[in-house]
């Protein structure tokens, strides 16, 4: 049959004990999920604002689809390109202090559209061990049009160093996370900057977990640093994640973002996103800029958990941002320690190899702006039980 190396690989997987399931939410994204009749106190999200569930931003679409219709019609360049989307991308350029920005409908299909286009035959591309699955992907496009790649040890910048010295390709492309999305940590921004201007490198940042919570007005991890625009730079962002929408922006140079638009396949070749879509990323976008509020509790929140977590059995990475993973070690621990907390209303999910290394398996602990004190309490009262 044609479907028996399919039934026999996935009888693999299970017997690995990786098989995956979708939990089905009865309820709106938010601090508390409604999950199989029951609510759940969610570390789970990547909603670190609170916003997903937001009713101004809801309000936003809501109008913008009475207004604007549910369907986009076309690709951006052939008729598209409504009036909401031009708008979400002055918002964006305007807040970021770039000059250009063009939206995605995700991000993924953002660094799809940046690597490959930037970096084809004879360009080579330099890439932390630690980059999300999408550069991962973004980088073996590149390779399939001729370009040469290397990975670089996790925020090593002597090892990147070497790399570039010893590369004589007339176009070079560095591409990293500015916030790991399964460690929290920050990359070293100023040393990539000055390492890209040493070697006259593109540098590609993925701000998917910085933009919103980090550096004044949430601008991103790029405004923690201080570091301001410059054309070497393409900084992409998701609006998924603390925006609480979908999609996602690549902001640059005009030249640049004008070289995308015309060249990107992953813009070129999919239908725009709905434009109530970009209604509502326009209202989060106020949000975001007023919220200094929601930032501050945010970081209050991570504090509280990092100091209540501290001396216990398992801990905490280093990490400044949202994302809070908690090693402890072997797969089955990390599941069985997740499985206790659901027991006791908690969401935090396990992630195993081959996502993170091996013998670091985690709880990835996502703490968001609207959990309360006495959520982060609950949690830390059971991972001090179960410890
Ligand atoms: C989530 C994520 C993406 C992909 O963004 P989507 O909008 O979810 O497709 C890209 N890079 C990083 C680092 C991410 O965490």
């Amino acid at each position: 049959m044609i479907e028996d190396r399919l039934q026999a690989e996935l009888a693999e997987i299970a017997s690995l004990g990786l098989s995956r399931r979708r939990r089905v939410l009865e309820s709106p994204c938010g601090r508390i999920a409604a999950v199989d009749g029951r609510k759940m106190l969610n570390f789970a999200s990547n909603d670190y604002l609170g916003l997903a569930g937001n009713a101004e931003i809801a309000r936003a679409m809501a109008d913008g689809a009475l207004h604007w219709g549910a369907g986009s019609g076309a690709s951006h360049l052939v008729s598209g390109h409504l009036a909401p989307h031009d708008r979400l991308e002055e918002e964006i350029a305007a807040f970021l202090g770039f000059p250009r920005a063009l939206t995605f409908s995700t991000g993924y299909l953002a660094n799809l559209a940046i690597v490959p286009t930037l970096a084809g035959r004879g360009a080579a591309v330099f890439a932390d061990k630690l980059n999300h699955a999408s550069l991962i992907d973004a980088v073996q496009l590149s390779k399939a049009q001729g370009a040469d790649s290397q990975r670089y040890p996790h925020n090593d910048m002597a090892a990147l160093e070497r790399q570039l010295a010893a590369s004589s390709a007339p176009t070079k492309v560095i591409v990293s996370d500015a916030v790991f999305s399964m460690d929290g940590d920050l990359a070293p921004l100023p040393l990539l900057f000055q390492l890209a201007e040493r070697y006259d490198a593109w540098l590609v940042i993925d701000d998917a977990h910085g933009f919103g919570v980090l550096g004044p007005h949430g601008k991103g991890s790029l405004a923690h640093f201080n570091l301001p625009f410059h054309p070497r730079l393409l900084l992409m962002g998701t609006l998924g994640k603390a925006a609480g929408v979908g999609g996602a922006f690549v902001a640059g140079s005009d030249i640049a973002i004008e070289y995308l638009l015309q060249r990107a396949r992953s813009y070129i070749f999919t239908t725009a996103a709905p434009a109530p879509i970009a209604c509502a990323l326009s209202k989060s976008l106020t949000i975001i800029k007023a919220g200094d509020a929601l930032r501050a509790n945010l970081f209050a929140r991570i504090g509280q958990l990092r100091d209540g977590l501290a001396g216990l059995r398992w801990s905490l990475l280093p990490s400044l941002s949202a994302i809070q993973p908690l090693i402890v070690g072997e797969n089955e621990a990390a599941i069985a320690l997740s499985k206790a907390l659901w027991e006791r209303g908690l969401w935090a999910p396990a992630i195993r190899p081959p996502t993170v290394p091996k013998g670091t398996a985690r709880l990835r602990i996502s703490v968001s702006a609207a959990h309360t004190a006495a959520d982060i309490e609950h949690l830390i009262n059971a991972l001090k039980e179960l410890a």
